[in-house]
């Protein structure tokens, strides 16, 4: 039996521009953009997710932590954390809290920790897996523990001071539309994929069960529609290699059934209960 399950760590608000820059825009534009926004999306989800396999459990990501809704928590000379982003996690939603209401010892019942990548919300988490295998990237990693890191999006003194992921790298070896690929699992259906636009060393989880194969895509895209229109966030480093980031992802879903599963997605919860799928037919772009 394979499974995925979303698992809620609070929420997330951030500015129109960095929900979705405008197209013809480039990146340092978009970061003004950001800056200059005077309005909010509505509180986005931070979403985790626990796969159950049969050779293991994996959680993918490990989202934010309760402490960041303390107002010095985010550093204040930085702009973007003072002007662009509000964090409302609840005591008791941190992941480490919710796994132990589900009956998933953290420390015991996790194969391993993935981190799509090393955002705040992404790794704010970590602390509740000192004896979890983590897994990240290793071109992530390296950028998250940079000065480039501090000033894009992590947190790094804040990361435990035992963290030891294990840091890949991918091998030529093709996946569906995705050139590179790593194989999490025996049997193939657990694998990481590079999906870099939002950030250097992003990578995806790709889980393959019966009936659907599920692409829990981090912050790859935000959403279905950004994805199925090819629009780019204001964070990405690189326009076009986020758009061809997008158009893998969406010719997965024209291979397989697939259904997305990103970290940040309002439409989650209704896209499981209904099994909605990527549409499998070329889909119109905005130009
Ligand atoms: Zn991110």
């Amino acid at each position: 039996m394979i499974r995925v399950t979303p698992i809620q760590t609070g929420t997330v608000s951030i500015r129109p521009h960095h929900h979705c820059g405008e197209a013809g825009k480039g990146p340092i534009r978009r970061k003004i953009d950001m800056l200059l926004d005077e309005d909010w999306v509505e509180d986005l989800p931070i979403y985790t997710y626990l796969i159950e396999h049969p050779e293991g459990n994996f959680l993918v990501d490990s989202g934010d932590t309760a402490e960041n809704t303390a107002k010095d928590y985010l550093p204040a000379w930085h702009p973007f954390f003072r002007h662009g982003v509000i964090v409302k996690v609840a005591p008791g939603e941190e992941v480490g809290d919710q796994l132990r209401g589900m009956g998933v010892d953290p420390s015991v019942d996790l194969k391993a920790l993935i981190l799509t990548h090393m955002h705040h919300d992404h790794a704010g988490g970590l602390h509740h897996f000192p004896h979890t295998p983590i897994i990240v990237a290793r071109e992530n990693f390296l950028l998250a523990n940079s000065w480039k890191g501090r000033i894009f999006g992590c947190l790094p003194q804040y990361f435990p001071r035992w963290l030891d992921p294990t840091l890949i790298e991918f091998s030529d070896r093709p996946f569906g539309p995705f050139p590179q690929s790593y194989p999490l699992t025996k049997d193939g259906n657990v694998v990481l994929v590079p999906t870099p636009g939002h950030m250097r060393g992003h990578l995806s989880v790709i889980v393959r069960s019966p009936d659907v194969t599920y692409c829990l895509a981090g912050d790859s895209t935000y959403d279905e529609r950004f994805l199925l229109e090819e629009l780019v966030d204001g964070v990405t480093y690189d326009v076009e290699l986020s758009k061809q980031t997008l158009r893998q992802i969406t010719a997965l879903g024209q291979q397989e059934p697939t259904l997305l599963l990103p970290a940040h997605d309002l439409r989650v919860p209704e896209r499981l209960s209904k099994g909605l799928c990527l549409p499998r037919k070329p889909v119109r772009r905005a130009t």
